[in-house]
């Protein structure tokens, strides 16, 4: 593809990469959502848009209306079932009872419903206002709607926080190096970090990106399902290593990386179960 110096109405230049920060990404390929844009220097993949900055003065709908709250009831059983094993992760390196945890991009709040069943003090974040109203409707939670940049949680709750999860959220932000550089500052020291994200190294997308290099871009396979210009779409997807890396850099020192919750339990794997996720846990490290 020919270069192309495109900008974000918020003045990102997305030649700028989100990941190492060198000048050096380039667009790859055309997509549904945008255009893919590829790191010369550090390989990292991200979409050439940003969600826009909350203005405050959005026309936000104020109320649950049937037809949405049939659609997230639909979607509720969507990956419920790695619920109880990311709780079960989350108490492998944090004591529950009384401990205050923090869930970023909390959905309607079923994380934070199974936090309160294990004594723990639960707070979420989700900017979706459906979202929020389905949880206070069905679940009568409170989320919060200002996102982990916002300075009130820097302001509020520096280093007050036992545990952060980020469960399917780091490839939905966007700047993940802001992301965790805050969800830092809010941890206390010892604090543990849970990520959960896709991976870029399952075979569906390696052989996308093998079409898209031989075609000169034109057949990008299934590379427009990873990626979506929608509001709270995928923008970035990280290879482990580069997660990794990302994580290390934003101060934190890593516990354990898995692909499955099985492998990071210590239980025994399904037969060819695909294992497509990146799994990571973290802490704050103690000073001194
Ligand atoms: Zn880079």
């Amino acid at each position: 593809m020919q270069s192309e110096a495109r900008q974000d109405p918020q003045g990102y230049d997305f030649r700028r990469c989100k990941l190492c920060g060198q000048q050096a990404a380039e667009p790859f390929c055309r997509l549904t959502g945008g255009t893919l844009q590829v790191c010369r220097h550090c390989d990292f993949h991200f979409l050439d848009h940003l969600d826009p900055l909350p203005s405050g003065n959005e026309e936000q709908p104020r109320e649950l209306d049937e037809k949405s709250w049939k659609y997230i009831s639909e979607r509720l059983g969507t990956g419920e079932g790695e619920l109880p094993w990311r709780l079960r992760l989350v108490e492998k390196y944090c004591r529950l009872p009384g401990a205050q945890c923090l869930d970023i991009g909390a959905g309607v709040g079923q994380f934070l419903l199974l936090l309160r069943a294990a004594k723990a003090n639960g707070t979420g974040i989700e900017p979706s206002r459906l979202r929020r109203l389905f949880a206070r409707r069905e679940f009568d939670l409170h989320l919060e709607e200002q996102t982990i940049e916002a300075p009130q949680w820097r302001e509020k709750y520096s280093e007050y926080f036992d545990v952060i999860t980020l469960w399917d959220v780091i490839e939905h932000v966007n700047f993940p190096a802001e992301t965790l550089s805050c969800a830092f500052q809010l941890l206390k020291p010892g604090g543990a970090l849970l990520i959960d994200t896709p991976s870029r190294t399952v075979l569906p997308y390696r052989l996308s990106l093998v079409a898209a290099r031989l075609s000169g871009g034109r057949v990008p396979l299934f590379l427009s399902s990873y990626y979506s210009a929608l509001p709270y779409g995928h923008k970035q997807i990280f290879t482990p290593r580069q997660l990794t890396r990302l994580v290390a850099q934003a101060g934190f020192q890593i516990l354990t990386q898995g692909a499955g919750y099985d492998e990071l339990l210590g239980l025994r794997p399904p037969l060819l179960r695909p294992r497509s996720k990146i799994i990571l846990v973290a802490r704050k490290p103690v000073a001194g």
